[in-house]
């Protein structure tokens, strides 16, 4: 066993109901005396929640999906106005997105707290949209120092944004297996990913208000985004990046439903990390395992359903045939690429596209 892994500084407090208090003993820690909190009008009443009695110099609610630079300037300019010492985000990755670009010219602290399991808290990645084009960067001032997680400020995620979301966590998983830094250790954080993924799902399904099934989910986002920011984006994150980014689709729903094709292609050139994704599932089969887990959670299941347009696929699979990353575990053209993206528009049984994959 040879390999090089990077671990990044950050510290993580967990536990269900403890947020306000974990935020006023890091707010103490750090002696801040004007704090931004960052937070989008639905998630007002959850910060209002947390922060009280803390120094709150200003509020800040424009929160706009994949960070507009016109948004970014606006929120780093009141956070200039504000004076402020301390940059606290309470929301999805879109919220943590917002904190990092004020963070990544003003150098300011993010303490986040992540409310779904797109897991941006736990990465050095910042992206910002200028018209259709995004554009991400790594840095590590947009890293949180803290990540607060509180299961109960997760309670009011609906239940099939909590699964699409979820299924992003796990696409953070399986990717890590083949990404360009794959490495022994990303593959053990993704792996206990991928069970604790199995167990929350379901769980938050049956019951979206019990508690123990959105800790494991938490739990999770960590362990995958950990993996992730490691280990870099593989095949499954180049492909959801370029469809999120030239068709505006959503995030979570674009990586939940690309995610058992990647699979389904990957799969049987990489048995290492199948027989990992199978034994965390407990299946005998990882796409199996997957699509069962698939079929019992009611996931999202086709692109044409969030807005990518048929007419799109042949110029999107042309593009992604010079990004499909050097280390992936099998060599991808476009004709796979093109099928690929056929199955993912039109939701076809995963299994049926790999069995086609080989004819
Ligand atoms: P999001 O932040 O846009 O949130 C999705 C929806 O969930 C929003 O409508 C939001 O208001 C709602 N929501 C969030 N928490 C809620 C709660 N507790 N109760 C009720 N509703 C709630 O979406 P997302 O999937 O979390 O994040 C996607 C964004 O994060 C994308 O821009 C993506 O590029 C970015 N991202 C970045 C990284 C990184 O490492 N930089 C990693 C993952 C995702």
């Amino acid at each position: 066993m040879e390999f090089v892994h990077d671990s990044l500084g950050q510290r993580v407090r967990f536990g269900t109901s403890g947020a306000a208090a974990a935020l006023a003993s890091e707010v103490a820690e750090r002696d801040a005396k004007r704090v931004m909190v960052i937070a989008a009008p639905a998630e007002q009443e959850l910060a209002e929640r947390i922060t009280t009695g803390l120094p709150v110099a200003l509020s800040y609610q424009e929160v706009v999906m994949h960070v507009p630079v016109e948004v970014a300037d606006r929120a780093r300019h009141a956070a200039q106005g504000a004076d402020a010492d301390l940059v606290f985000s309470i929301g999805g990755g879109s919220t943590t997105g917002l904190a990092k670009a004020v963070a990544l010219t003003s150098g300011l602290p993010i303490i986040a707290v992540p409310t779904t399991y797109a897991g941006s808290e736990a990465t050095p990645v910042w992206g910002l949209t200028e018209g259709s084009t995004k554009t991400t960067g790594v840095d590590p001032r947009v890293l949180p120092k803290t990540v607060v997680y509180d299961a109960a400020l997760t309670l009011s995620l609906p239940v099939e944004l909590s699964v699409a979301s979820g299924l992003n966590a796990m696409a953070h998983c399986i990717d890590s297996l083949w990404a360009p830094r794959a490495d022994p250790i990303n593959a053990a954080l993704a792996t206990e990913g991928i069970r604790a993924l199995a167990a929350g799902l379901p769980a938050v399904v049956r019951e979206p208000r019990a508690l123990a099934g959105r800790e494991q989910l938490l739990y999770a986002a960590y362990l995958s985004a950990t993996a992730f920011a490691s280990a870099g984006s593989g095949l499954h994150h180049k492909i959801c990046h370029l469809l999120g980014g030239r068709f505006d689709l959503p995030h979570a729903q674009t990586h939940a439903i690309v995610l058992p094709y990647v699979l389904a292609l990957n799969g049987a050139a990489a048995p290492e990390a199948s027989a990992r994704i199978a034994g965390a599932l407990a299946a005998a089969e990882a796409l199996d395992g997957l699509w069962s887990l698939y079929e019992a959670l009611a996931a999202p299941r086709a692109l044409a359903d969030y807005g990518l347009p048929r007419t799109g696929i042949p110029e999107a699979a042309r593009a992604l045939v010079e990004l499909v990353p050097p280390g992936n575990p099998r060599a991808v053209g476009e004709v796979d690429l093109l099928k690929l993206l056929e199955a993912a528009w039109a939701g076809t049984d995963p299994r049926e596209f790999r069995a086609e994959l080989n004819r």
